[in-house]
């Protein structure tokens, strides 16, 4: 049995592993991982949000810079571009958001959500839902983590089909243990697989890059 008197750490958020303030204490993540979710979901809503700025995006050539193939004996173009589609389809940004505002009425003991609408109508529905309920998931779910990382990667996706830019760079970095990290420069925290321990943001990007690693 281990002796909670040593053992005790001071709790930190689990979203990006920053230490709590003491005015955040009893909470699961921490305000700033609160507002973060709640500019990404805001983000993604609207007529002048993510997703439906996805749609001018499926047209082939369209965004990202891949041209089209002119003339000559390639075969034919895709008739859309997949990645935007996989996003916007039933499936992607709003079936992942759908599955945890239905995960968090069963943490909560409410009816199963209802759809309305078309797609787009749907993410706005199921955006405002999980706004109005943050503070309570960032207080007291303990898969807010979860919910935060998926969240950021659909919206950057989303971003990067939009603008057309490049996916983030990864960097390799060592931990004390030996270990190595895999961080993107925009990475909200990160947890060494090897020995466990987890850094805040501040902190992994203070680490020495990896020797090894690089071709993973
Ligand atoms: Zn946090
Ligand atoms: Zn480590």
């Amino acid at each position: 049995m281990n002796n909670p008197a040593t053992d005790y750490t001071w709790p930190a958020c689990i979203a990006c592993g920053r230490p709590l303030w003491e005015s955040e204490l009893g909470r699961q993540a921490c305000r700033l991982c609160q507002e973060r979710a709640d500019r990404d979901l805001t983000a993604l809503a609207g007529d002048e949000g993510l997703y439906r700025a996805l749609s001018l995006t499926l047209a082939p050539g369209a965004g990202n810079g891949e041209a089209r193939v002119s003339g000559g004996t390639r075969s034919a173009p895709l008739p859309i571009r997949l990645e935007p589609l996989s996003l916007s389809a039933r499936g992607g940004v709003v079936t992942v958001l759908q599955t945890w505002l239905i995960d968090w009425h069963e943490q909560l003991g409410w009816h199963h959500p209802r759809w309305i609408g078309d797609l787009p109508h749907q993410l706005d529905q199921v955006v405002r839902a999980l706004r109005i309920n943050l503070e309570w998931a960032a207080t007291e779910h303990p898969a807010f983590g979860e919910f935060t990382s998926e969240l950021d990667q659909l919206v950057r996706a989303c971003r990067r089909q939009v603008s057309g830019e490049r996916p983030e760079r990864r960097i390799s970095v060592a931990c004390f243990c030996g270990d190595t990290l895999r961080i993107t420069v925009s990475t909200p925290g990160a947890r060494c697989s090897g020995c466990g321990r987890q850094y805040t943001r501040a902190d992994v990007l203070e680490l020495p890059l990896a020797v090894r690693g690089m071709a993973a």
